[in-house]
């Protein structure tokens, strides 16, 4: 693009219905949840937060925060290889390995860089990673910046990724997927991408940024769920700002595999640490996931009243058993149009538009936590359906 006026290509956005507009939080409307949002002067029930276990807020991750910032510092004032790591940094680590069951983890400042590191060091110019045709962007950028060749499969279909690498004349070196899709809900199949990446040598790397906290018996994420080892799924990406309600990333997998993201990974080695006090918020709120399980149950269950409600009242919801409850509406105008309705009825809930979806896929993405009440749900429901029904989306099912 060369030196132009701006204006006429925010127009165009404005025109396709496509800008974005951030809202400004001015303070919580409860004190210690953040389930409820106090912006521009109203206080809105916020359903679009990934605060699965309704952590963000809680009182013990900001005294963690606050209590580690009077003792380290606010700021790491290095990267992790010059003088920028520190113990809560290494405690954190063997915490998250040991919740995952793997040898070693390694964090990140987020999630969108860990998987530029993990697709950076396992894929090589002359390679091929494959993907799932919705993983998440930056799995996608990961492997544009390694310079392998990209190839999509389509979304969850294990025999047509099978198809692929049956097919590929450059080496697939990553079988990469999201866990959890972020703006579906739904969960990849993880058993047969597994059992084809082994047949053909390559890594499995899987990104449970929505799963971990949440599925499996006490909140593994999508391996416990679906019973998958370290040797089926050799590569685990977690992400620290969601269920947990911190913020930051990891990497778990064998000590080698660490050992080799530390020394070649440049999206660790050349950016200054994550500041301690985060780390330490981040080891209360596990300490907090672990001994309070019911957080978990309580936003599943919240997302199956919803699912049932929507469906009962003539809504059409995709099927997801997790708390990302995605509403499609099939047009980035009508998307709009709900989310006002929705916030005119106090909820906040944001339309998912072309790029992060594709055209014709626009939606409503819900998500329920362990913060959200019953009545809070049913009124959610109660107006969305009101909505939906007066705006009559294109594809109405
Ligand atoms: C949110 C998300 C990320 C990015 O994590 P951040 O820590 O927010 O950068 C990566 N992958 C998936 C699937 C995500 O949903």
């Amino acid at each position: 693009m060369q030196r132009q006026p701006l204006e006429p290509l925010l127009e165009r956005l404005e025109h396709a219905h496509l800008r974005r507009r951030r809202c400004t939080i001015d303070s919580l409307a409860v004190p210690g949840s953040r389930a409820e949002l106090n912006i521009a002067g109203r206080r809105l029930v916020d359903f679009s937060s990934n605060d699965y276990l309704g952590l963000a807020a809680h009182p013990e991750l900001a005294a963690a925060m606050a209590e580690s910032a009077v003792r380290v510092g606010a700021g790491s004032g290095a990267a992790h290889l010059i003088s920028g790591h520190g113990r809560e940094h290494a405690a954190l680590e063997e915490e998250l390995a040991a919740f995952t069951g793997r040898e070693r983890a390694l964090l990140f400042s987020t999630g969108y860089m860990a998987n530029l590191a993990v697709l950076c060091t396992l894929a090589d110019r002359g390679e091929t990673v494959l993907l799932d045709r919705l993983s998440h962007a930056s799995l996608i950028d990961g492997v544009l910046l390694s310079g392998a060749r990209l190839r999509r499969f389509p979304h969850a279909d294990a025999v047509a990724a099978e198809h692929l690498l049956g097919r590929a004349t450059m080496r697939t070196a990553v079988v990469a997927t999201d866990g959890v899709f972020s703006m579906d809900g739904d969960r990849a199949p993880l058993r047969a991408l597994a059992r084809i990446a082994r047949a053909h040598n390559a890594w499995l790397v899987v990104d449970d940024a929505h799963g971990l906290g949440v599925l499996g018996s006490t909140g593994r994420g999508i391996l416990q769920l679906d019973d998958l080892s370290a040797e089926d799924v050799p590569v685990l990406v977690g992400t620290l700002g969601k269920a947990f309600g911190s913020f930051g990333a990891f990497v778990a997998g064998s000590a080698a595999l660490i050992e080799l993201l530390v020394q070649k990974a440049r999206p660790y080695i050349y950016t200054t640490a994550l500041p301690q006090p985060v780390a330490a918020a981040t080891r209360a709120a596990l300490r907090i996931a672990q001994r309070e399980p019911w957080r978990r149950t309580r936003a599943l269950a919240l997302a199956a009243q919803f699912r049932a409600a929507a469906h009962d009242a003539g809504v059409a919801v995709a099927d997801s058993n997790t708390p990302i409850q995605p509403v499609l509406v099939g047009s980035a105008r009508a998307a709009l149009e709900i989310q006002q309705a929705l916030a005119q009825a106090g909820f906040w809930v944001v339309a998912i538009r072309s790029p992060t979806v594709p055209v014709g896929q626009e939606r409503l993405r819900i998500t329920l936590t362990a913060a959200h009440r019953e009545d809070q749900v049913q009124a959610l429901v109660d107006v969305l359906a009101r909505a939906w029904h007066q705006i009559r989306p294109e594809t109405a099912a």
